[in-house]
């Protein structure tokens, strides 16, 4: 597949990003396609020198033009990781969201289709919604609210699922499923909005410590490189999925924040904030499934991420 074109949707998005590095690293080509309406052109910038590397403003909702087909001639692969997906990008993108996880996934299938290449899509724990089983395996169904300010997101990449499920049974599709856990590291927006890049930028710049409900809720967090190594094996697997990507290593946020504060040596406090309706109250993946059918596992422990996020704000705020 080396020397082949791997289009990587999404791709100046913070996992997207950090994806097309590896695979440039790796000795393949790479067509990073994105509507930056999240993404970053810096994240595309560090790897424009790179003669393997080409960067394609589109919206995947959007036909594909015959200029941008000329480019896919060789293609071998799409990864598909173009969505907002922080909770603040819900109310200010639910059309959009809605959109990119049915019609472009919709438009990436098609040119799966078109081409002949595998495609591989970046689900999400959300499709567990807020979940009552715990730790979440992936035949769970899930228990997420159709109706709420989560739903764009949740039931956008349920509808996505499914999608992919018609396209494998009814045109034969190669298709596979990951579904992401939080991830966090290097290249996150400062205004991104999640926890973990909240806390430091909080930290750093010495302003209040925002916790949202009573800090009870659990989250479990990857570190980047170890969610990187996850798709690259999947991509790489005869395997279709759906496969939890996550680090099983559960944390209250309140236990992070005070992780934060230890980090960073910060002056700064907590303060409670409300909690967002529809927050979920915990999460953890069961990875048993990536591990025996991928040969994959997390290694980078939550206290080595931080400190190698931490570096990276303190360098570049
Ligand atoms: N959260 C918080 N303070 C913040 C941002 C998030 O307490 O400044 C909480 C949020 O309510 C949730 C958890 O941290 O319970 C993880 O939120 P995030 O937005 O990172 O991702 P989610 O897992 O909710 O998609």
């Amino acid at each position: 597949m080396k020397n082949k074109t791997i289009l990587v949707t999404g791709g100046a998005g913070f996992i997207g990003s950090h994806l097309c590095k590896k695979l440039l690293e790796d000795g393949y080509r790479v067509i990073s396609m994105d509507n930056l309406i999240t993404g970053n052109m810096a994240n595309v910038k560090r790897l424009k020198d790179n003669k393997n590397f080409l960067f394609i403003r589109h919206d995947i909702t959007k036909k594909f033009s015959e200029k941008i087909k000329k480019e896919l001639s060789d293609l071998a692969y799409i990864l598909d990781l173009a969505c907002p997906a922080s909770p603040v990008d819900f109310p200010r993108y639910p059309l959009e969201i809605m959109e990119v996880c049915f019609n472009g996934t919709k438009n990436l299938l098609e040119l799966a289709r078109e081409y002949k290449v595998p495609f591989l899509q970046t689900s999400t724990s959300e499709v567990y919604g807020d979940p009552e089983i715990h730790p979440q395996p992936e035949s769970y169904w899930g228990h997420a609210n159709p109706y709420g300010p989560r739903s764009c997101y949740d039931e956008g990449k349920r509808s996505a699922e499914a999608l992919i499920y018609t396209y494998k049974n009814t045109y034969k599709v190669d298709t596979k499923i990951i579904r992401i856990f939080n991830t966090y590291g290097p290249q996150m927006r400062p205004d991104d909005g999640r926890v973990v890049s909240n806390f430091i930028v909080q930290a750093i710049t010495g302003t209040y410590i925002t916790v949202y409900g009573d800090g009870k809720q659990t989250r479990s967090f990857c570190y980047v490189s170890d969610m990187v190594g996850g798709i690259i094996a999947m991509m790489k697997s005869r395997e279709e999925g759906p496969f939890n990507i996550g680090n099983p290593g559960e944390f209250t946020i309140l236990e992070l924040a005070q992780k934060v504060i230890k980090l960073t040596g910060t002056k700064s406090k907590i303060i409670f904030k409300p909690l967002p309706k529809d927050d979920p109250k915990q999460r953890k993946p069961i990875i048993t499934l990536a591990k025996k059918k991928l040969g994959w596992s997390p290694k980078v422990s939550l206290d080595e991420g931080l400190e190698k996020t931490l570096e990276f704000f303190k360098n570049n705020l």
